[in-house]
């Protein structure tokens, strides 16, 4: 969304991105911030009339300026670092939106956290309830918590990005979870706030959610006649989007069902999506170094890498990979495999697919928005890509290229 082709050209909203090439170089990310907004739009609209907040996953984007974007929405935002907390203060977040998720919060994040006074802390353990608890009591306050439970269905997604079955790492187990609210209900340094889960990502269909919602709902009515009441319910994000040809279920599929089982009851509900507000609201813009034909397959060699956007490395995930310009002179027609420098044979961005080509070509590596440069490294000692964030007409740098001297400014040789 937010990249179409004008005049063979494709765009990012109205400007070409053959003019962001030449102005910021490549590769590069490229964010639509109308893209942005409107993906944010459309779970305000589910959600309308409903008390809720929407709490962005900071960890599938984290520019300060897409932070600073969902925070003039009125965006709350899910963190899972105190690196994170910071991020979002910095663009300008209310921490009062805050939830703070993860398995391993240390005390100093903890310590951070309480400070800055975040809505709640997501506990995953009982070690973690514990720890939260000295801490608030050092500092003399009162602990706001929810547990992390965990459902147990089957997201039926990538097993490395499910996170809602019982041999995950993530969150309570779900016949645990009475015993710790219990628990939690008679320290004097926690409060109780709330309930969450979150049973992985890029779900494809609404039914595992909403069981995960039934399963969550009927533990906070179990809950609630022991006398622990709870003020908001977080079903976490996953929302899948459209990569290759999946079937994209709309939010209101997920959130209507969710949203008739809450009906009548006062909770806040919250849920945190990060790839379905970013995913396809950005693409990895990277320019072709060499035609490459081999006897049984043909490559694209490109200035971006698996380090850059690692993917399809990682998950054997698909991108789409669009021509910038629709038709070029010289180009060579053929079946390509789309890879970087690095010296990994996992080093690719999308295989076997039909391009017409030639050095010099600009490719876009579409839906780049979520996980792509969060998760860039600085492998082979590459320098990580700029940012470019397009915003009322203009493209702007939202993140500098960085340099070679920056990748080694903080070693030192022996003496
Ligand atoms: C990662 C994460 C999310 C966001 O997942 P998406 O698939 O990007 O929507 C939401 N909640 C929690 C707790 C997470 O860890």
């Amino acid at each position: 969304m937010g990249f179409d082709y004008r005049s063979g050209v494709l765009c990012a909203e109205q400007i070409s991105l053959e003019d962001i090439a030449r102005q910021f170089g490549t590769p590069c990310y490229v964010y639509s911030r109308a893209a942005i907004e409107t993906n944010f739009a459309r779970f305000a609209a589910a959600l309308a009339g409903r008390t809720s907040l929407i709490a962005y996953s900071v960890k599938a984007n984290s520019n300060l300026a897409v932070l600073g974007v969902m925070a003039r929405l009125g965006a709350g935002f899910d963190i899972v670092s105190g690196g994170e907390l910071a991020r979002v203060l910095a663009a300008g977040g209310n921490p009062r939106k805050v939830v703070f998720s993860g398995v391993g919060k240390s005390e100093a994040e903890i310590e951070q956290a309480l400070r800055a006074k975040v809505l709640c802390l997501n506990l995953e353990s009982e070690a973690e309830l514990g720890r939260v608890d000295a801490v608030a009591a050092r500092l003399g306050v009162r602990a706001p918590v929810a547990f992390r439970v965990n459902p147990d269905v089957d997201a039926k997604t990538h097993p490395y990005i499910s996170t809602g079955l019982k041999d995950n790492k993530f969150g309570i187990a779900y016949d645990d979870a009475e015993r710790l609210y219990r628990d939690a209900a008679l320290r004097e340094n926690i409060t109780l706030t709330g309930i969450g889960c979150h049973i992985g990502s890029q779900l494809a269909s609404a039914a595992p959610f909403i069981d995960a919602a039934a399963r969550i709902l009927a533990l906070a009515e179990r809950l609630a006649r022991a006398g622990i009441e709870l003020s908001h319910i977080d079903l976490g994000g996953g929302f899948g989007i459209r990569y290759q040809n999946e079937r994209q279920a709309p939010i209101a599929e997920f959130l209507d069902g969710a949203l008739g089982m809450l009906a009548g009851r006062k909770e806040m509900l919250m849920v945190d999506p990060g790839r379905s507000i970013v995913g396809d609201a950005g693409v990895l813009l990277t320019r072709v170094e060499y035609l490459k034909p081999g006897e049984s397959k043909n490559f694209v060699v490109v200035d971006a890498a698996m380090n850059d956007l690692v993917r399809p490395a990682l998950y054997g995930a698909w991108h789409e990979v669009r021509q910038v310009r629709e038709m070029e002179s010289d180009a060579v027609a053929g079946v390509y495999d789309v890879v970087g420098p690095v010296c990994e044979s996992a080093d690719f961005l999308a295989r076997e697919r039909s391009l017409a080509v030639r050095p010099g070509s600009l490719l876009a590596v579409m839906s780049a928005g979520a996980y792509g440069m969060v998760m860039s490294s600085n492998y082979n000692t590459r320098p990580r890509p700029a940012e470019v964030m397009v915003s009322a007409g203009a493209a702007l740098l939202v993140r500098e290229r960085e340099t070679v001297d920056q990748l080694f400014a903080a070693e030192r040789l022996l003496p």
